[in-house]
């Protein structure tokens, strides 16, 4: 798995799973801007000699997309926040369990200044129940920074937006190619799956997967490419069970299903995650989704073992809260118990050119 150093716990890249919402076709809502975007390094080796095969693969895409494309809330959108959320989301979460939360997250938080102005614990506490919190605290942050060294605004250039907190080289792209419609690959574990099986018919290395997704892109298409890219991945080549007969590029795939996969192991592939049950994730997202319904109030420290599911496992409890506090997704109380981070308030300063909430 991949991508985002520091976003998760486990570092993946978004899986855009499948699910289908209604919505409006989103080149409607193409847009330029006048502002010139540096494409990140990149080797400059081609990964294939006879290169992509993208012209052979463009006009069975297009097809197939033409009905099968998903209407997805944040395909309606090109403003770089509201799809950086998304991506931040998408990020170990299924598009099933995203599309509830998206609308009612970007009400309470619809630029970076709203999130930097209120504060982490408020930002966390409106992603509860998505897991992998600790994104929530990263998005945070990034928004803090946007106020402070981008007028507020998200830098269009990937370069730039992997500086900010949490923002990898994935999430900078996305945002580039979702936002901008800038002429790159996105990589996620969907389009990784399907640049192996597909396009090359072995497991690709970081740098070839990437050059690859890139040097398939067809000029000007972008955004339409990506995500019908990443609908292909989600709907047809499934990870498990690709439906093979139904695919639009089954004439050209390198392994339609015959031999071993050559997906395993490759970039932005991720294995399967070790079972939520019983983790420590899942005592972390108990304190954290219970810290979130306390309030200021919060947890009181004999409460901790229940709280977390392990009532004869203190030793446990206090360590994984010990962990949350180091990371800054709970924070302990002058009562002693544990609550989720002060948010903005008189007393507390505001990011450098963020308003006071109205
Ligand atoms: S033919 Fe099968 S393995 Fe190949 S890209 Fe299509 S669904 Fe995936």
């Amino acid at each position: 798995m991949v991508t985002d150093p520091g976003l998760l716990e486990s570092g993946s890249a978004p899986a855009h799973a499948a699910v289908v919402v209604r919505g409006a076709p989103a080149e409607q809502l193409a847009r330029t801007s006048p502002v010139p975007m540096s494409r990140p390094p990149t080797p400059a080796a081609p990964v294939l000699a006879a290169p992509t095969r993208s012209e052979a693969r463009s006009a069975p895409l297009w097809s197939w997309w033409a009905t099968a494309r998903r209407a997805l809330p944040w395909r309606e959108t090109r403003d770089p926040w509201e799809v950086l959320v998304a991506e931040m989301m998408l990020t170990q979460t299924q598009v099933a369990r995203v599309v509830p939360r998206y609308r009612s997250f970007l009400e309470r938080f619809p630029d970076p200044a709203s999130a930097a102005v209120a504060g982490p614990g408020a930002v966390l506490a409106a992603w509860v129940g998505l897991g992998y919190n600790r994104r929530a605290l990263q998005l945070q942050r990034t928004a803090v920074r946007v106020v402070e060294e981008h007028g507020g605004v998200l830098p269009r250039d990937p370069s730039q937006l992997e500086r900010l907190p949490g923002v990898g080289a994935y999430l900078a792209r996305a945002v580039a190619v979702f936002a901008f419609e800038a002429d790159l690959g996105v990589v996620d574990t969907n389009v990784g799956r399907l640049l192996a099986r597909a396009v090359v018919g072995r497991p690709l290395r970081r740098r070839e997967a990437q050059v690859l997704a890139d040097q398939l892109v067809p000029r000007g298409k972008g955004w339409a490419w990506n995500q019908a890219m990443l609908d292909l991945g989600a709907l047809v080549c499934r990870r498990r069970s690709p439906h093979c007969n139904a695919c639009p590029w089954q004439a050209d795939c390198r392994w339609a299903g015959s031999g071993p996969d050559p997906a395993a192991g490759s970039f932005a592939v991720g294995a399967r995650q070790a079972p939520f049950a019983g983790s420590d994730r899942q005592g972390r997202g108990r304190l954290v989704r219970a810290a979130a319904a306390a309030g200021p109030a919060g947890i009181a420290a004999a409460d901790l073992a229940r709280v977390a599911g392990w009532p004869d496992d203190p030793t446990r409890a206090e360590r994984v809260a010990a962990g949350l506090v180091e990371e800054g997704l709970l924070a302990w109380t002058p009562a002693g118990t544990l609550a989720l981070p002060v948010p903005a308030g008189p007393g507390r300063e505001l990011p450098r050119g963020a308003s006071a909430p109205r």
